[in-house]
């Protein structure tokens, strides 16, 4: 069983914490909810990773 679990795609500019909803929407601001399962940041930080472990060894 899944729940689609969102997040206020705003919540760093309009709320202190992240806000989590099952609509499409903030409840609390109205901005769009994203889905938070697949975290924005997500790839770029594997890639961040990628990069790091070819710094590494191109040092070694
Ligand atoms: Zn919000």
């Amino acid at each position: 069983m899944k729940a689609d679990l969102r997040v206020c795609s705003a919540w760093r500019n309009r709320h202190e914490r992240p806000v989590y909803t099952l609509s499409a929407s903030c409840p609390e601001c109205g901005a769009d909810a994203v889905n938070s399962a697949p975290a924005p940041f997500d790839p770029e930080d594997s890639y961040g990773e990628y990069r790091r472990s070819l710094k590494r060894r191109a040092r070694e």
